[in-house]
């Protein structure tokens, strides 16, 4: 099957860039970050692995961009290898909520104080301040090492231009934050935690970057390309799921049905799911639908998935 299913990609996957690329017409490049506005509205690329390591991959597969919320999923498993599920849950919950970036900050929040999940913004910022270290620096440090070992990618690095530009503008982040303190979630300071959150969102990769990292989270946390494990399988089970029930903000339920597959995805346009024990998958189209997801993106993964009936359903 996986022969096959290879051709096909092989034969026609530019082919369905090119028909989703018409989408990206359909969406805008999100503003509300000064420095993500600049980003090119019109391009769609994708790039998709299989355990050896080959890829097929179509479209503008050279752009780079930031994880932004996509790096949640990684900060959440790395506060699970650092801290254990125990603690964790007790600062973030496990229900599905979507991110609606107009939501009262209340909706936000759980009883007794805490955020509903950990890919919402409030939940997110509570596992950045849980990433073991002594400084914000310490905890940075520790998640682009993280980072690097899951992409295979020494070089990976913190867009400084992006990060500056989002610390700048995190008004609602920021509260968030002072919230987040206000209800004991926090046990660092607020400036320090946010550092922390917009480092890892700033996080700079490409469309290989992505699929590298999707395909450990698809092989269950052994790197299948190493033969290596770099997560342990339940912290992997948990970040699917938080993944399926909520990686794509208020649309979950949408692209659960649609697409059926585990995916994140980012403000920068961005997506990350994979084929569980098959494919990695990364893409990246800035044009978003109104909420917040890539127009060009979703449409792509909706074709893909419909073509090899991917849904896990
Ligand atoms: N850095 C972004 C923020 O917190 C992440 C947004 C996202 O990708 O959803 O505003």
């Amino acid at each position: 099957e996986h022969t096959t299913t290879w051709k096909q990609l092989n034969d026609h996957l530019s082919e369905w860039v090119r028909a989703s690329k018409v989408h990206t017409e359909d969406g805008h490049v999100a503003s509300y970050i000064p420095e993500l506005a600049n980003a090119p509205a019109d391009i769609l690329g994708i790039c998709i692995m299989d355990a050896e390591g080959n890829t097929v991959a179509a479209g503008d597969t050279d752009y780079h961009f930031t994880l932004q919320s996509i790096s949640k999923v990684f900060t959440l498993i790395l506060a699970l290898m650092d801290n254990g599920e125990e603690m964790v849950f007790s600062k973030v919950g496990m229900e599905p909520t979507g991110d609606d970036f107009n939501s009262m900050l209340k909706l936000e929040l759980v009883e007794p104080g805490i955020p509903f999940n950990p890919l919402i913004n409030a939940g997110a910022i509570a596992i950045s301040s849980l990433i073991a270290g002594n400084t914000p620096d310490e905890q940075t440090q520790r998640i682009l090492q993280f980072f690097r070992e899951l992409a295979d990618n020494p070089a990976l690095d913190i867009n400084q231009d992006v990060f500056k530009s989002e610390s700048d503008t995190a008004h609602r982040n920021r509260s968030l934050a002072y919230f987040l303190k206000h209800n004991g979630v926090l046990d660092r300071e607020v400036d320090d935690v946010l550092q922390v959150y917009f480092n890892h969102c700033s996080i700079q990769v490409n469309c290989t970057d992505l699929a590298r990292m999707a395909l450990v989270l698809a092989h269950n946390g052994v790197d299948p390309i190493r033969n290596q494990r770099l997560i342990p399988r339940r912290f992997v089970q948990i970040a699917k799921t938080f993944m399926f029930t909520c990686g794509m903000y208020n649309a979950s339920g949408e692209f659960a049905m649609n697409v059926g597959l585990p995916a994140k995805s980012g403000v920068s346009g961005s997506i990350l799911t994979m084929v569980p024990g098959r494919y990695g998958i990364g893409l990246v189209s800035p044009a978003l639908n109104r909420k917040g997801n890539s127009t060009a993106g979703v449409h792509l993964l909706g074709k893909l998935s419909q073509e090899f009936d991917w849904s896990l359903f």
